[in-house]
């Protein structure tokens, strides 16, 4: 079980991805093209046992719940999460240039790694490494907020997922690796945001080492308690910190919403199958 299909955005109901691609009631006007539905698409389609590094700061209730059972999201809500794989397509075909310009670095690009860890296993993809100065680098596309998290130039949640991230993929992928860079894209960034903070379009920020011993007892922790879920089908409850309690705000920093759980409102995808949510949701009604 998993995503099966689109919660129509044109007020279609519950359309099913074959439906939607060859059959979708709202063309010609489709919310988006078949590629990028079938990009989403495919970014939710897990394999059972395997989990891949991205997943590691996820609840286990959220990914129970991608795995055994079925439900439809909003398409737009999943684009976000493509944009940094269409960066990625896009720098792949970047290298046959490089000997145009006498640019003789000795990289690996996009190059994957599987490990078991405990009973399941453990799947990654490395962005960039340099042989050459044993550079691993993670190309990331966020917010501002995240990309200043990240520059300890603001305090908030969030922070610490990007840099067990990268160490995972450096203990478990390229354990030579003598540094970490993250290349972050900023995708909402702004003047005016930039003359407050001085941050750029992009940020080249050093990621701090985590130690191997440390990386390797946490990794075993988080996927123990997918792989127990995935066997007894009994997961723990999402606490407030995983929902990402807090208040929305705007840009400018005006409160839009009281404090709730955000991520099951706008970001997680299996809340309409969720029954912490649902009850939530009941109360709030
Ligand atoms: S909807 Fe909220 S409570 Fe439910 S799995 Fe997602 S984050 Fe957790």
């Amino acid at each position: 079980m998993s995503l099966k299909g689109f919660d129509c955005p044109r007020g279609f109901g519950r359309v099913g991805i074959e439906k939607c691609l060859n059959d979708c009631p709202a063309a010609p006007l489709r919310c988006m093209t078949p590629e990028m539905l079938v990009t989403v698409y495919r970014e939710f389609q897990p394999r059972p046992g395997v989990y891949h590094v991205t997943e590691s700061k996820d609840p286990p209730q959220k990914i129970w719940l991608q795995r055994n059972r079925d439900f439809y999201a909003d398409p737009r809500s999943l684009v976000a999460m493509t944009l940094g794989t269409g960066l990625h397509l896009l720098m792949e075909s970047a290298p046959k240039r490089f000997a145009e310009y006498g640019y003789l670095e000795d990289v690996e690009y996009e190059t994957p790694f599987e490990v078991s860890v405990g009973p399941a296993k453990l799947v990654g993809r490395i962005d960039r490494y340099s042989k050459t100065t044993k550079t691993l680098t993670d190309y990331k596309t966020g917010k501002a907020y995240s990309a200043l998290l990240l520059k300890g130039d603001r305090q908030g949640n969030g922070k610490d997922d990007y840099i067990w991230q990268i160490n995972r993929y450096r203990v478990y992928g390229r354990p030579e690796a003598e540094r970490m860079v993250l290349e972050f894209s900023i995708k909402d960034w702004t003047v005016a945001e930039s003359l407050e903070t001085g941050l750029q379009p992009i940020e080249t920020i050093l990621v701090p080492f985590i130690s191997d011993d440390k990386v390797r007892e946490e990794t075993e922790r988080v996927i123990g308690e997918f792989s127990a879920a995935e066997e007894t089908g009994k997961f723990r409850r999402c606490t407030e910190e995983e929902q990402w309690w807090r208040p929305v705000k705007s840009k400018f920093g005006k409160v839009m919403k009281p404090r709730c759980p955000t991520r099951c409102l706008y970001y997680c995808q299996v809340s309409g199958v969720c029954p912490q949510h649902q009850t939530w949701v009941m109360e709030h009604s």
